[in-house]
């Protein structure tokens, strides 16, 4: 499931290989995979004959501006959606469930001039397409976030501290994997309320947001978690070999320690 970082790698790839180039076709064969009212049509009008010229990402989102005043192309990955310019895909392809090339799981594209395309390939057709997304309806790039940030958003809130960081309104861009990791290495019970945690609770669970992303990062994806190899029955803790708790917390599935995660 793409997190913040599988994000990441399709906006490399979208600012390397995507912008600047005239859009001559628009490919949106699922009426479904486009939200907010856009239509085929809608979208074929707003897109033709316009480059992108900034490839951003606020959390999981992705945003492609257009020149001469065009809209904002919004691109949601979903559970299972990749992007592709020109036929290659950024990330490791490893992680995903299939990497053949259904036509039909092309669920919107764009071809640019002088040859060349640009394609979202979603197999659970998840994902979506949206034009001028509300991006305000999103918290705080998790990349971005301060420790006063963090600070003000789980010192206000009862919900158990797993169920905050997963909540894209207030801090955006992270998953289940992701999470998780970074409870474990914050030394955090996911199940525990948000607001009950010490200020160096706080504390170490911003340092440890930080490494994950940057270790996961440089590892390739939100599946290179140390945490990651453990994730099944029987599963220990890979820092004092407890065995893991495997529970329900924030609606997904949770590994946590009972030792070291208080
Ligand atoms: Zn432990």
């Amino acid at each position: 499931v793409p997190e913040i970082l599988e994000v990441e790698q399709a906006r490399t790839l979208l600012d390397i290989a995507a912008l600047d180039r005239v859009v001559v076709a628009v490919h949106a064969p699922d009426a479904w995979f486009l939200k907010r009212g856009l239509t085929p049509h809608g979208v074929e009008l707003a897109l033709l004959g316009r480059r992108f010229t900034t490839a951003r990402r606020r959390g999981k989102l992705l945003l492609l501006d257009t020149d001469g005043a065009g809209p904002v192309l919004g691109l949601h990955l979903g559970m299972s959606g990749r992007v592709l310019v020109d036929g290659a895909a950024a990330g490791d392809p490893l992680v995903y469930a299939s990497n053949r090339d259904v036509v039909a799981w092309r669920r919107f594209g764009v071809d640019f001039a002088g040859g060349g395309s640009l394609h979202l390939r979603d197999p659970r057709r998840l994902g979506s397409v949206e034009l001028d997304p509300d991006e305000d309806r999103l918290g705080i790039d998790a990349f971005e976030l301060s420790a006063r940030q963090l600070d003000g958003i789980v010192s206000t809130s009862r919900a158990p501290v797993k169920a905050v960081l997963l909540n894209q309104r207030r801090i955006a861009g992270l998953g289940n994997l992701l999470a998780d990791e970074a409870l474990w290495r914050g030394g955090v019970d996911p199940a525990r309320c948000a607001q009950s945690l010490s200020a160096d609770a706080r504390r170490a669970l911003h340092r440890a947001i930080r490494t994950t992303l940057r270790v996961l990062g440089r590892r390739g994806g939100s599946h290179t978690g140390s945490l990651m190899p453990e994730r099944r029955p029987g599963g220990v803790c890979p820092r004092d070999g407890a065995r893991l708790l495997r529970r329900t917390v924030g609606g997904r599935t949770t590994y946590s320690c009972p030792v070291h995660q208080r």
